[in-house]
């Protein structure tokens, strides 16, 4: 009876996937008629279910399995409520120099000047210091495992990818202030899967057997991250 209730009250770990952009003001990068945030969509879907394929025991919550507007800080708190061991942000990039190419990771910087002013706007409009000083332990806590979290994905999404195609190249796995990182209370990254922008990129990003290779990669990485 008593192994009973505990099973009924114990909820299942999940892993948070967050597909960037969204909704009708919110595109995120453009290429012809392609839109970042369709194709965000399309692969956090394959990464879920290549976890469900994967990670037995685990839940995926998806902060948005649909064409909506969401906020950065709307996205972490679905994570943050839900409890999730770990969250992916997937985003595809774009730039102005077609050349460019490439994918890139990134994990929370805490070591920017802004990093604590940020921290203090994301404690509450009138936080006190004591507030800002839990905050930032909060947040710090987790900055060695976002760490690990951004490499392991990106060197298996990396070597998944290059199995398709070796002209993917690595861009490095990075630190930045990203605010969805710094209001995640959990390890969390931000993966930059491609430039929309390169034409042969292009073509790998809307080819289903590349975006399955991504998300397959993206997928072992977080099974590494959790095991
Ligand atoms: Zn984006």
């Amino acid at each position: 009876m008593l192994i009973l209730l505990a099973a009924a009250l114990t909820t299942a770990p999940c892993i948070a996937l967050d597909a960037g952009h969204g909704g009708p003001r919110d595109d995120g990068t453009t290429a012809l008629e392609h839109k970042e945030k369709m194709l965000a969509l399309q692969l956090v879907r394959r990464v879920r279910d290549a976890l469900k394929g994967s990670l037995a025991g685990y839940d995926v919550v998806l902060t948005r399995d649909e064409d909506k507007e969401l906020s950065l800080i709307d996205r972490a708190r679905i994570a943050n409520k839900a409890g999730c061991r770990a969250l992916i942000s997937v985003h595809i990039n774009g730039s102005v120099e077609p050349v460019m190419h490439g994918i890139e990771a990134y994990s929370l910087d805490t070591q920017k000047q802004r990093y604590i002013r940020r921290v203090g706007e994301l404690a509450s409009a009138q936080a006190s210091d004591i507030e800002v000083i839990l905050r930032d332990l909060k947040t710090r806590r987790h900055a060695a495992r976002s760490a690990q979290l951004s490499e392991l994905v990106h060197q298996n999404m990396l070597r998944s990818a290059q199995s398709i195609d070796d002209d993917v190249r690595s861009n490095g796995v990075r630190k930045d202030l990203l605010l969805l990182l710094l209001a995640a209370d959990m390890p969390s990254m931000l993966i930059e899967v491609g430039y929309l922008s390169n034409r042969r990129e292009r073509e790998r990003l809307l080819d289903a057997r590349y975006q399955q290779a991504l998300a397959t990669g993206i997928a072992a990485g977080v099974k590494a991250f959790v095991q």
